[in-house]
């Protein structure tokens, strides 16, 4: 048997079937690039969700983690540490919110957005005791914790998991009427991802977040933006609520936040927001560590100094074009942002996942998103020499006999 499978099958015997990853068994990355365990080289189009967009091991961030773990990882916030400070500085310079909230994953990064959403809806607004609400969309997502399950709308994420947390209440994606409808007097906040990415990259109509901030002002409700995958230059701004100019109230980020090396995220408010939390009232033992900040600053330094945002608007455009003219019987659109791109494959031509796997073939790495949807999200460092290269063979992979299907 070949290197590959015996990894896999080892990898298959022991750990849980939670995942049906392409069968490819990757051992170095640099940039773009990723080599399996046989030396064969693939360009990576989907950059972990956009936990990659500096690239893979980029020199500065691998610099910034080798230099901080040779001095001090881990204190727990029961101590100040020297690295947590300057991350969160240039956190709140980048996004321009007065305070940041340091966590780890984008799921617990949702959790402290609705609980800080809840607090202030008791403390500040004055919601009666357990009352709040939180309005989300359909098609939504936001993480993998019970209390996120529990509000999505794909049915397998949920089979077998509640019974889920009370107080979500969930309206069409993309729709004002609807979110101006489903607001109460118990409303607390709307909780909603500017761009919907493992939803199939379903972008909204122009000026929905505007709209929603407009609303959530008028009614006093704080607006949760998610961008956690679409933030950090990958739609082609710093932030995809600045397409629309509003980045909310409580701006959730992590993914591309670690610089893919490391788990960092973060929720950013205002004061008259981020105030309601005490020493006591939430937290975490890893959020804010010294080498989560230290990689933390890093990335984001990578991501203002080398102009991503403009980069992934550029060469976003030009090659979300360039796929449209394909000329292929089962794509039947192409839609995105920046380098945020889906392929959407028509229903009679079967699911896009075989597509992928003949992707792989080719030594691209994609994968597939809702279904019907070849997700193209590459590290923002990508060039147009290299995105370039990859057309010819996406011609082929859609063409009419380049598949079974
Ligand atoms: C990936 C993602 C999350 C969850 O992040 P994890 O780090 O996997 O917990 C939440 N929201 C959005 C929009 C995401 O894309």
């Amino acid at each position: 048997m070949s290197r590959t499978g015996e990894i896999i099958r080892e990898a298959d015997q022991y750990s849980a079937s939670n995942y049906g990853p392409l069968p490819v068994v990757l051992d170095r990355g640099e940039g773009c690039f990723v080599w399996d365990v046989d030396g064969r080289r693939y360009l990576d189009m989907l950059a972990a969700y956009s936990a990659v967009n500096q690239g893979h091991r980029h020199p500065g961030i691998i610099q910034a983690l080798h230099d901080q773990a040779s001095r001090l990882t881990l204190t727990s916030r029961a101590f100040h540490n020297d690295q947590m400070g300057p991350f969160l500085k240039l956190l709140c310079e980048v996004t321009g919110f007065d305070r940041a909230l340091p966590m780890n994953t984008g799921a617990e990064a949702v959790e402290t957005a609705l609980k800080v959403a809840r607090k202030w809806g008791y403390k500040i607004k004055g919601v009666a005791d357990d009352q709040a609400e939180i309005i989300v969309c359909e098609n939504n997502f936001h993480g993998r914790t019970t209390t996120i399950v529990g509000f999505s709308s794909e049915a397998q994420y949920r089979d077998g998991f509640g019974p889920f947390t009370p107080g979500f209440r969930t309206i069409p994606y993309g729709n004002v009427e609807a979110l101006e409808a489903a607001i109460t007097e118990r409303t607390v906040a709307f909780l909603v991802e500017p761009v919907q990415g493992e939803g199939g990259i379903v972008i909204p109509p122009d000026g929905y977040m505007t709209r929603c901030q407009e609303i959530c002002r008028s009614n006093s409700v704080l607006l949760l933006n998610d961008e956690i995958q679409t933030g950090l230059g990958r739609t082609g701004k710093m932030f995809c609520g600045d397409w629309d100019g509003s980045r909310g109230d409580v701006l959730i980020v992590g993914k591309a936040l670690g610089g893919g090396v490391y788990p960092v995220s973060a929720i950013l408010a205002n004061d008259d927001v981020m105030r309601v939390f005490h020493p006591g009232d939430h937290g975490s033992t890893f959020g804010g560590n010294p080498l989560g900040a230290a990689v933390g600053k890093a990335a984001l330094e990578v991501i203002v100094n080398e102009e991503l945002p403009a980069r992934s608007l550029e060469l976003g455009e030009w090659f979300a074009n360039e796929l449209r003219s394909i000329d292929s019987p089962h794509i039947d659109h192409v839609r995105g942002r920046g380098l945020m791109i889906g392929i959407v494959i028509k229903n009679e031509s079967g699911p896009a996942r075989p597509f992928c796997e003949a992707l792989m073939e080719k030594g691209i790495l994609c994968n597939d998103t809702h279904h019907q949807v070849i997700r193209i999200s590459p590290p923002l460092v990508i060039t147009r020499e290299i995105l370039e290269e990859t057309l010819p063979h996406i011609a082929e992979v859609t063409a009419g006999a380049g598949l079974a299907v």
